[in-house]
């Protein structure tokens, strides 16, 4: 009995790290984990990552200035290059 309960337990932490791990509130699955055991962990599993994890790494954006060829920045409305509107 005892041992059934430490490893109810275990699979609740294992979905609370899955779930943060997919930019998910841990604490909750952690919750939901040691409530529905072994299902908690699946959903956690198979549902895809939280919209906030997906946007943390976007890719930078780069400019090119068409008449001097120099990087701009993203927001720039004149070239520090060759102080041209772009
Ligand atoms: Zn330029």
């Amino acid at each position: 009995m005892m041992f059934y309960v430490i490893g109810w337990v275990a699979v609740g932490a294992y979905a609370g790290r899955v779930a943060g791990a997919k930019g998910r509130n841990p604490v909750r699955w952690l919750l939901l984990g040691a409530f529905f055991g072994p299902l908690a962990t699946m959903a956690a599993c198979f549902m895809p990552p939280a919209l906030a994890a997906q946007k943390a790494n976007p890719a930078p954006a780069r400019r090119i200035c068409p008449h001097c060829s120099n990087e701009l920045s993203p927001t720039a409305r004149m070239c520090r290059w060759c102080k041209r509107l772009v």
